[in-house]
Formats: structure tokens, C-alpha cells, sequence
């Protein structure tokens, strides 16, 4: 999964983007499953390296996210190196993100919902969402060369990519006290999900660092499907991940709509 395999990634179909490896693996770990089983192309691009983590360290996490990457039946997955727990929504930053929007080509993007209480969450729903559009600018502002944690000179410049703009944008509202627009049904890959989120034994594991902050593992099983049972019972199914679209839907057929009213 490296910029080595370039052209397989041209016209990804869904990129998740997020602060922290092993955000994406809890709030649309199960959707990026989904895709995959559909036969779509999926990546996702970590803006930190955890290197600020109460637990474990940058190199532990960058093992367990490639490891949970395949787990997740994803094509590409990198690091970026934005500062962890001080991301800023810049325009070195956002011209960061843009270079990997017009690498990918992905035509959904999913973004954390803006509301948050990481900051690094909140901040990357806008922060990703400007970068989406200078994605898309044919003449994006000139950056100096952003340097790039993997492989420097195999990735090109922002300016030297051809503009690209998602089509669409879904923010993971799963920890956001929101009502979501729509749901997506999990229900089979929810152990598969489960498995990409306990190869972070940097995070879950027990242990003595940071124990009175983070969940018991043994409970952590208990509250992620409570969650997806939740979200899933929203839209009639047995396990879901939330999504907010900023956009209205649309409708083509009203017998085809789904989740039943009574
Ligand atoms: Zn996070």
C-alpha cells in the first residue's frame, strides 16, 4: 500500500479521513467493509501518527493500522504528519490533504462530524472539507513542498496533480449527539469491524498507562455494539453506523424508499 501502486488507486471510490489511526476503525470501520464487499476500491488517510497517545507510540500504532487495514479489505491507507492532538486547519495542512484527494480520486469522502470533543475531530470535518474543494481548484494556491511521511518523492505536488473534487462528502456522526441522515447496515461485518479495532493492543489492551481514562477492554466489545445496535435500530436493521449528509436527499421512487414508518 504504498504510492508505488499508483494507478490502482486512480478513481478510488470511498476515502475515509480522519485524525487518529483507529478513528476510522470505530465510527465507519463496518461501511468501509461494506463498500469493499461490493467490490468498490476504499482507502483511508490518517492525518496523525499518535506520536501525543497517553499509550503506546507513533510505530506501535503505524504496525496496527496496516494490520487493521487489511483487516478492513482496504487498497491504500498512509499517515500524514500533522501534529497529534494540535491539528490546524491551514493551508500547508489542507494542500497536505488536497495531494492525496488528487492521487486517490475518490468520489465519496467521509469526514468526522464537526462537532466533537477531540478537537482533532471537529477540526478535521472542515479542515478535510477545504481541502476536498482546493482539491478540486485548477489553480490551487502554490505551497511550499509540504514534506510527506512515506516515500517524499514518489508523491507529487499538489500543483502537479490534476484537480479533483469528491462528488460527495458524509461526515461519521457515531460519538456526535445528532440526529443522522441516514444509516448504514453493518450487521455483517460487525465482528469483522470489531477485529480491526482490537489489533490496537497499544490502546486496548490493559495496562497501567492511562487506566483510569480509557475503557477496560473487556468492556470495550460491549459499548461498540451497544452503539451499532442503537444506530442500527434506527433504520430497522440490527447493527449500523450514523452518517450526516449536509445535502437533502433525493428520491427517484417512493416504493423503493427504505426503513419502514409502522
Ligand atoms: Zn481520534
Amino acid at each position: 500500500m504504498t504510492a508505488d501502486s499508483r494507478p490502482d488507486l486512480f478513481n478510488a471510490d470511498v476515502l475515509a479521513i480522519a485524525a487518529h489511526r483507529n478513528d476510522v476503525e470505530q465510527t465507519c470501520g463496518g461501511t468501509l467493509l461494506r463498500m469493499a464487499s461490493r467490490g468498490l476500491r476504499t482507502a483511508i488517510l490518517d492525518l496523525t501518527r499518535g506520536e501525543a497517545g497517553t499509550r503506546g507510540t507513533a510505530e506501535d500504532r503505524a504496525t496496527e493500522a496496516a494490520e487493521a487495514a487489511k483487516l478492513l479489505g482496504v487498497r491504500w491507507r498512509e499517515a500524514l504528519d500533522l501534529p497529534d492532538g494540535a491539528v490546524e486547519n491551514t493551508l500547508e495542512n489542507r494542500s497536505k490533504i488536497a495531494r492525496i484527494v488528487r492521487l486517490l480520486r475518490p468520489r465519496v469522502v467521509i469526514l468526522p462530524y464537526w462537532q466533537a470533543r477531540h478537537p482533532d475531530h471537529a477540526i478535521v470535518a472542515t479542515l478535510g472539507y477545504e481541502a476536498c474543494f482546493l482539491a478540486g481548484l485548477s489553480k490551487a494556491p502554490a505551497v511550499k513542498a509540504p514534506a510527506y511521511s512515506v516515500e517524499p518523492e514518489s508523491v507529487p505536488e499538489v500543483a502537479s496533480l490534476p484537480p479533483h473534487r469528491p462528488f460527495k462528502i458524509v461526515y461519521a456522526s457515531l460519538y456526535a449527539d445528532v440526529r443522522p441522515s441516514f444509516i448504514v447496515d453493518i450487521t455483517p461485518f460487525i465482528e469483522q469491524r470489531q477485529a480491526s479495532l482490537m489489533v490496537y493492543r497499544s490502546q486496548y489492551a490493559n495496562q497501567a498507562a492511562g487506566s483510569g481514562l480509557f475503557v477496560a477492554e473487556e468492556e470495550i466489545r460491549e459499548r461498540t455494539f451497544a452503539e451499532a445496535r442503537h444506530y442500527g435500530l434506527l433504520a430497522g436493521v440490527r447493527y449500523g453506523e450514523p452518517f450526516v449528509q449536509k445535502e437533502v436527499g433525493l428520491v427517484d421512487d417512493l416504493t423503493l424508499v427504505p426503513v419502514q414508518s409502522i
